[in-house]
């Protein structure tokens, strides 16, 4: 499967808005959509096409791919789960990204970006109900306790992380510890959980052609 490895920063100013892709750096005025807010390439400054319909709709779900960090066989594979469950398929949808284990790290404030998420999970720092789990996609459930591995509770990364996060609002779905080092899935993830601009009902009608 091929994954995004060109410069993030290009991702954000294509979308036209910050992605949040590169921790620290995204809240500094080094952010290139502080600096260069016009789509990447060289007419990028001079072209400004007026995007409607299918162009909207697609970029809707570019911009929920990217803020997730998911390949588009594995974000189809998503929409395809949303619409056969009961509920409203953009929902559940959302709510199918923010349950992954490597989303909820970074919510945590443990890691500073989703990519930063990503390699702690796969280098094993992350327990679920005292299980190892190495596998970012994993869909956690509520009850179920996230904790680093003991071994790995003073990572500087994960303490600049935290310090770092200290201003971001925890979700409501979610506890955390610092102490202990440990959180909790106290719910279901809901709509208004999902802290960024997306059109969830654009990506259902994209994929509804
Ligand atoms: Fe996006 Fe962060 Fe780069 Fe800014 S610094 S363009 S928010 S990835």
């Amino acid at each position: 499967m091929a994954r995004y490895r060109d410069a993030v920063c290009r991702l954000c100013r294509r979308e036209g808005l910050k992605l949040f892709l590169k921790g620290q750096r995204c809240l500094t005025d080094k952010c290139a959509i502080e600096k260069r807010n016009f789509a990447p390439g060289q007419h990028g400054k001079s072209r400004k096409p007026k995007v409607v319909g299918y162009g909207l709709q697609l970029r809707e779900k570019q911009k929920a791919r990217r803020l997730y960090g998911i390949v588009e066989s594995q974000f189809r594979g998503y929409f395809e789960d949303a619409a056969a469950s009961k509920g409203i398929t953009g929902e559940a949808l959302l709510q199918m990204l923010e349950r992954r284990l490597d989303n909820v790290i970074y919510r945590l404030g443990l890691a500073p970006s989703r990519a930063a998420a990503r390699q702690l999970v796969r280098h094993g720092h992350i327990r679920v109900a005292d299980d190892k789990v190495t596998i970012p996609s994993y869909q956690v459930v509520p009850g179920q306790e996230i904790a680093v591995r003991e071994s790995s509770r003073q990572m500087p990364v994960m303490e600049r992380s935290l310090d770092l996060a200290g201003g971001r609002s925890l979700p409501s779905w979610l506890q955390f510890d610092r102490a202990t080092m440990k959180g909790k899935v106290l719910s279901l993830p809901k709509r208004e959980d999902v802290n960024f601009p997306l059109q969830e009902q654009m990506i259902v009608e994209l994929y509804s052609k």
